[in-house]
């Protein structure tokens, strides 16, 4: 393997992995009712394809992509769609969204599954093949990925392909799992990412708590020249920039991406999708998801994208007594249900039932003191007390000054601040102000033009019509002037 490039900051955290890494990922049962939201992704919500009555089978299109940056959705099992209306879906906000209701025959159906003999495919029906599987980025931020595999418009070779599978957030552990158990099909996923994208090297990085799972991804990669690269335990490595950086030694400039500095990164769950998309003719209709904390049987559970959060910790024996919260992800960038009636999404990677030992001890916020400790740790090298400031001061066009937006909200700094402060709760308070601000002035933007399109309209209609007068008015004069010869 090559060096590694450490990074500024990141913090050494209680990993929690054991309680839920030492078994087989179990599959998790067929629930009667599935519930499949078509916002799964980032970019617009896809298109429903069916309406109530229709019956579909397991793996057949129910939402189209709505554009470029858009995810085709799926039914995850064969039945009758009872609703397509809003419903509950994990979000902070608790809001509902669109989703398409199934009822389960329980014979699990599937459609004509097509497999692709992809080298024999040109690059942009391969894509398709992808797009319509409705692959997305299943670390965690659901990003299209048809579009990321897409080189076009890059003059240069790509330099280096990287499969995330560092799995930094203590508890979580369900990449761990994959790459023990599905090694090989995670290559295979990853050799056909390679086949698109054409890079110099292709890396997997994975921490080095991980030894099983490094054995089993360099056992699999024997003979494909990929690079199995043991990345140290240090929290948030598997946030892209850092990893890249790690890899790499290459920074991804402020409101960049990797593709800016020659790489392009996916998660091994990903690279899995991609696998059975193409080699399998299977959309993405099940994920693999941590069920961790306080639940009686923790573990890892591949489940049908639509499955509540309820029937899956039913599956493990229900809640330990004393849970208080049940958070969406890890605990470090993971956010708090409103409740387990929402359903599993393509991005659910953890689901962690918190109880009192879990959860922090609500402790007074005080002054800040100046200590600079949020600065030490700050992976993104940004200055977290200035941010803050200027947060709360509103003073919001500072804190964009200050690199805003390239934090991300891995939350090392709130961890070490003496003064207890919610530091992360300040920039996402900033972060929402600025887009709504954002919003608001494109909103008043588009009425502005709305209403010069409105008065060129009136003007251009009223010229015409003083033109059309024109026409008619020496008409008028010749018919006075015989009047009067006829007089
Ligand atoms: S760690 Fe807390 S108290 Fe120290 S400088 Fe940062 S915000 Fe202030
Ligand atoms: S949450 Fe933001 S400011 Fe705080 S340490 Fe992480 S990147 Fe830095």
């Amino acid at each position: 393997m090559s060096a590694l490039f450490p990074f500024h900051g990141g913090l050494k955290t209680v990993r929690h992995k054991t309680e839920s890494n030492q078994t087989r990922i179990w599959t998790a049962m067929l629930p009667p009712r599935l519930t499949v939201p078509l916002r799964q992704h980032i970019g617009a919500i896809a298109k429903p394809l069916v309406q109530p009555g229709d019956r579909v089978l397991k793996g057949q299109m129910i939402g189209q992509p709505d554009g470029y940056i858009s995810a085709a959705i799926h039914a995850p099992t064969s039945g009758i769609v009872s609703a397509v209306d809003p419903q509950p879906v994990a979000h902070p906000s608790g809001l509902a969204d669109l989703c398409v209701t199934i009822e389960s025959d329980g014979e699990d159906r599937w459609i004509n599954r097509q497999p692709v003999n992809y080298p024999h495919l040109h690059p942009s029906e391969l894509r398709n093949v992808i797009r319509n599987a409705g692959v997305v980025g299943l670390g965690g931020a659901a990003f299209p990925s048809a579009v990321k595999l897409n080189p076009s418009g890059r003059s240069e070779r790509l330099d280096t392909l990287i499969l995330n599978g560092a799995e930094c957030e203590p508890w979580i552990t369900c990449d761990d799992r994959l790459m023990r158990e599905r090694a090989a099909d995670i290559v295979a996923g990853l050799q056909i990412m390679a086949y698109l994208l054409g890079p110099y090297e292709v890396m997997i990085g994975i921490e080095d708590d991980k030894p099983e799972a490094i054995a089993a991804m360099s056992a699999a990669c024997v003979r494909t020249g990929y690079m199995v690269c043991p990345i140290p335990t240090r929290y948030p490595s598997g946030s892209v920039k850092q990893l890249v950086r790690l890899l790499t030694g290459k920074e991804i400039p402020v409101d960049g991406l990797p593709v800016d500095v020659g790489v392009q990164c996916f998660n091994v769950a990903t690279a899995y999708t991609v696998h059975r998309a193409v080699n399998f003719g299977e959309p993405v209709i099940s994920r693999i998801i941590t069920v961790t904390g306080q639940v009686h049987g923790p573990g890892n559970f591949e489940v049908l994208i639509g499955t509540p959060f309820a029937a899956l910790i039913a599956q493990c024996g229900g809640y330990r007594e004393g849970v208080e919260r049940l958070i969406l992800g890890g605990p470090m960038m993971g956010f708090a249900l409103h409740s387990d009636d929402a359903p599993v999404t393509k991005a659910a990677n953890c689901l962690l039932a918190v109880g009192p030992a879990e959860l922090a001890p609500e402790l007074p916020v005080l002054p800040c003191i100046r200590c600079g400790a949020c600065m030490d740790v700050c992976p993104a090298d940004l200055l977290p007390q200035q941010l803050y400031w200027h947060a709360r001061a509103k003073e919001f066009d500072q804190a964009r000054d200050c690199h805003l937006f390239s934090c991300i909200e891995c939350g090392c700094c709130s961890v070490v601040c003496p003064s207890h402060i919610p530091l992360v709760q300040y920039y996402r308070y900033a972060k929402n102000e600025i887009w709504a601000l954002e919003k608001e002035k494109q909103r008043a933007e588009q009425a502005r033009q709305r209403h010069q399109a409105r008065m060129e309209r009136l003007e251009r209609e009223k010229q015409e019509r003083e033109a059309k007068l024109r026409q008619k008015a020496p008409r008028v004069e010749v018919v006075a002037s015989s009047g009067k010869q006829e007089g």
